[in-house]
């Protein structure tokens, strides 16, 4: 059969079957640029959000890149919008330049329908000057990242005191990026009457802690496939004790999760099992109750940036732990108390993600693993260890290193004078550079494995906010 309706070029393929936007509250002339756009459909997250976002409310929406985000914030700010008004009226915050670029000039497509909407971008690694003489020119729409915005705020530069919509796009990222304090102090230079909006791909612990300060009775919008894909696969292999440690790694090796988090009965086992592994050459850290706050701090931040493949922890120092991706939980013993089993491999397959349950039982410990099976209802799956054939027996390599800066809060650094500091004068790309954690005394940066010892010599050698800095390699693990 051919297809003789013309499909946009831009389009991404989730937008073939949805409803039209014609079926939204919105002027004639915004659907007829929308049109000439060639958004014929909406996509699912604009289907899910815009009715919610155009009545008014608040809203957390769980979206990924490519769902066209842009469109679901920016044709409700657009409508709202008031052209002859020349104040700020909306902000959208979004991690890293490149994105707060490509929103620009989407919502720039979206206003089109209208003249004289003015868009400006605001982002670090640009001189200030400009900036500045843009804002006094007035702008009804900012786009920016958090420290630069926070820093025209400081200056006085830009003010909010007619802002009616607060967007977070890629809220998740920006919390890895460490700006969650910025964000916080940016919502409190708003009205509090006003709109929020909150996208986020995954929904890190500090996403709801956020959403509890800005926002205000919100609606929270799912995509029903992306949630019935949020599964948890467990499986059981029965093991002598002797096997223990050598069967933890034999796991390892076959499933090559990025992330894993191995629960210990015991601080010796935990101590153990970690000797074991280094002697593999596995990427490994304990975390166990007699490490100071700062190594537990520096063990969470290698383990949560991806440049740690595997945790080892007990039930106790594993609390509170809030680790977003994390591919694989591994029961080097099994729990005698099913709810700690339940809450334990709940770490994994959230969101989006499926995650693997892995327990390793002795012969004396199948009463526990039949209580467990008990408790969550469901028949165990029970795996040979014979099973696995390790075709590639090396230990997988974690995909990030840790650099460690020596200044961090105390010396007023912010994630984003780290982030300019790699990318503007350093010249590396923003996707090289991952999660940002700056600490009272050190700021901890995660960077691809390959470009580690020189971005380290690279930052060494220039200057963060204006100073010399010493940075090193976190090598442990
Ligand atoms: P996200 O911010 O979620 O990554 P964008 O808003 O940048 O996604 O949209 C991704 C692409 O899809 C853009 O090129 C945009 O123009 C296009 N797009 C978004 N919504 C629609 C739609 N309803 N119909 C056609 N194209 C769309
Ligand atoms: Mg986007």
């Amino acid at each position: 059969m051919t297809n003789i309706h013309p499909t946009p070029l831009s389009a991404p393929a989730e937008t073939l079957a949805g409803p039209g936007f014609d079926q939204l509250p919105l002027p004639a002339a915004m659907l007829d640029n929308l049109w000439q756009l060639q958004y014929l459909t909406m996509t699912p997250i604009q289907a899910a959000s815009l009715p919610l976002a155009l009545a008014g409310h608040d809203l957390i929406a769980q979206a990924k890149t490519g769902s066209g985000k842009t469109a679901a914030f920016g044709l409700p700010i657009l409508t709202r919008l008031n052209p002859k008004l020349f104040k700020v009226q909306s902000l959208v915050l979004c991690p890293t330049r490149e994105l707060a670029e490509q929103v620009s000039q989407e919502i720039r497509r979206l206003a089109r329908f209208a003249d004289n909407i003015k868009v400006l971008t605001l982002c670090g690694g640009t001189l200030m000057r400009p900036q500045m003489n843009s804002l006094e020119h007035g702008a009804h729409i900012v786009v920016g990242t958090p420290g630069r915005i926070m820093d025209h705020l400081q200056r006085g530069s830009l003010q909010l005191d007619h802002l009616s919509g607060l967007i977070l796009d890629e809220a998740d990222r920006m919390l890895d990026m460490g700006f969650y304090d910025d964000i916080s102090a940016i919502a409190k230079q708003c009205p509090r009457q006003r709109q929020t909006l909150l996208f986020s791909a995954t929904y890190p612990n500090g996403i709801a802690k956020l959403a509890g300060q800005l926002l205000q009775n919100p609606q929270q919008v799912h995509l029903h496939e992306q949630h019935a894909s949020s599964k948890i696969r467990q499986r059981f292999y029965e093991i002598d004790d002797q096997q223990r440690f050598e069967a933890v790694a034999t796991l390892l090796k076959h499933y090559r999760p990025l992330s894993t988090l191995a629960f210990c009965n015991t601080k010796q086992q935990c101590r153990d099992l970690q000797e074991e592994l280094l002697t593999q050459g596995f990427s490994v850290l304990t975390l166990n109750g007699d490490l100071e706050q700062r190594d537990r701090d520096q063990v969470l931040i290698q383990f949560a940036n991806r440049s740690c493949s595997v945790l080892v922890a007990t039930d106790v120092a594993a609390r509170g732990l809030d680790i977003s991706q994390l591919e694989a939980v591994i029961n080097v013993d099994v729990s005698p108390d099913p709810e700690v089993h339940v809450h334990r491999i709940g770490r994994t397959g959230r969101v989006d993600q499926s995650g693997w349950a892995l327990s390793l039982f002795s012969p004396q410990e199948t009463p526990r693993v039949n209580s467990i099976s008990q408790f969550m209802g469901s028949d165990p799956e029970f795996h040979s260890l014979s099973e696995l054939e390790n075709s590639n027996p090396s230990p997988l390599q974690p995909p990030m290193v840790t650099l460690q800066i020596l200044g961090g809060r105390k010396d007023k650094i912010r994630p984003g004078d780290v982030l300019g500091a790699l990318t503007a004068d350093a010249g590396f790309k923003a996707e090289q550079i991952g999660k940002i954690n700056v600490t009272e005394q050190s700021t901890y940066v995660a960077v691809e494995r390959r470009i580690g010892k020189e971005a380290a010599r690279k930052l060494s050698a220039g200057k963060v906010k204006g100073k010399t800095v010493k940075v090193r390699l976190v090598l442990k693990g």
